[in-house]
């Protein structure tokens, strides 16, 4: 449960491909290495943006997802019914 990750936030920066985890970094962010061999870089996972309502605004479905939860519909109905991921970054 909670497992929210997505490819996106784990692709690589520089060669777009999938990544894995790659131990910690000091500061407790995850980092990763990059799964391409020819490149292999390595880099830590961006900070989460903080929620931000203007990106959910640009889709119908984030849009839905914001009349939801004013509503009072639960932040899991919400994603459940739109397909969003309300907790994290705009993810639809
Ligand atoms: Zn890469």
């Amino acid at each position: 449960m909670g497992q929210t990750a997505t490819i996106n936030e784990t692709a690589c920066p520089k060669c777009g491909s999938e990544s894995k985890p790659f131990g910690r970094h000091r500061n407790g962010l995850q980092r990763y290495r990059c799964l391409a061999s020819d490149c292999a870089k390595t880099f830590t996972e961006d900070h989460k943006p903080a929620f931000r309502i203007e990106e959910y605004l640009l889709t119908d479905q984030g849009r839905m997802a914001i009349k939801l939860l004013l509503e009072g519909t639960s932040v899991r109905s919400a994603e459940r019914l739109t397909g969003c991921i309300v907790t994290l970054s705009f993810a639809c």
